[in-house]
């Protein structure tokens, strides 16, 4: 099969931090054109937005979504539409209800759509995921607490109706719990704090439980400044399973096991080549419902403005 021939939409913060590198690090792919209103690649075939891409005589099989969450769903209705296979930052969307019409237009295109969940290529998911299903689990754990005004500088999306706020990086975790868990799990209280000033909360305190009565808390706050914690404990019978950095290391009763470098975005295209050669499409927006339910069941508090 030749190259898939991509073009990336919205060339901002993670189309650089990561995209980038990890297509020219995956066979199979080749970077040929960017769509971004404010910048640009040399040696590419450059265009202001995806339907001036689609319009152009430039030959493309799939695209890559890096844009806001907000309008993402034009964006990809207009590729899968035109016959391309689409790749979703995540979150996939802005709404449930929109999601799952991609993957049916996704479907009666005949093209592949995935719906990507990098935190879920972190080093020590997989593992932690055989280990679990193996064990008796009494209770879990998140602490996922970061500086926004570190990761996040000068992201006015972020911070409106569909950016998620303190879910964009809380998002991260549900996609590993999600995926790690044996048992599904569904939200049973959540505390929304919003900055006075800001349409997304700043910080979440969630508990969900399992179908057998498993607790499971989450804690996610924007406002931590010095060490960042990006943690999943999890309590079982047989000992404690650890995963801290995000999913890349793995403690087990007390022991480090896995300790590794980062190759998330690169799983990720290797996959996404993997399934538009065998035309599947790979869509798990559980992730997104629990961030859906944590709005629609969350109880709000007003806290402090938020100033960048
Ligand atoms: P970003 O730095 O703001 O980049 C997004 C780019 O999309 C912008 O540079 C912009 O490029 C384009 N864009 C198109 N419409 C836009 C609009 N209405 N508002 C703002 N930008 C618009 O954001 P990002 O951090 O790369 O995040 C993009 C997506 O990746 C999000 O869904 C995020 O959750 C996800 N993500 C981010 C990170 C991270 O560490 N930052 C990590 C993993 C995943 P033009 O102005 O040139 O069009």
């Amino acid at each position: 099969m030749p190259n898939i021939r991509l073009a990336i939409v919205g060339l901002g913060k993670i189309a650089r931090d990561q995209h980038l590198g990890a297509i020219a690090a995956t066979d199979g792919i080749d970077l040929v054109a960017v769509a971004s209103r404010n910048a640009s690649l040399e040696n590419i075939h450059c265009f202001p937005d995806i339907d001036a891409l689609l319009a152009s005589d430039v030959d493309v099989d799939a695209v890559s979504l890096c844009t806001p969450p907000q309008g993402r769903f034009e964006q990809a209705r207009a590729a899968l539409m035109a016959g391309k296979h689409v790749m979703l930052e995540k979150p996939p969307g802005a709404t449930i209800a929109e999601v799952f019409a991609l993957e049916a237009l996704a479907r009666k295109q005949g093209v592949s759509l995935f719906a990507t969940w990098h935190s879920r290529e972190a080093a020590a998911v997989e593992p932690a995921r055989r280990l679990l299903a193996e064990r008796r689990i009494q209770s879990v754990e998140v602490e996922w607490k970061e500086d926004v005004r570190h990761w996040h500088p000068g992201q006015a999306w972020i911070w409106e109706p569909g950016g998620l706020g303190v879910f964009d990086p809380g998002i991260n975790a549900l996609s590993i719990v999600t995926r790690i868990m044996p048992e599904s799990f569904h939200l049973v209280s959540s505390e929304l704090s919003f900055p006075a000033n800001r349409a997304a909360p700043i910080a979440a305190d969630l508990e969900f439980q399992t179908a057998s009565g498993t607790p499971i808390k989450a804690a996610f706050d924007w406002r931590q400044t010095g060490p960042q914690t990006w943690d999943i404990r999890v309590s079982t019978q047989e000992g404690d399973v650890v995963l801290t950095h995000g999913g890349s290391r793995l403690i087990v009763n007390g022991e480090a096991q896995i300790v590794e470098e980062d190759r998330e975005y690169r799983s990720l295209y290797k996959h996404f080549v993997d399934l538009v050669s065998s035309k599947r499409s790979d869509t798990d927006f559980s992730p997104l419902v629990h961030v859906a339910d944590a709005f629609m069941l969350g109880r709000r508090n007003v806290v402090e403005s938020f100033e960048d």
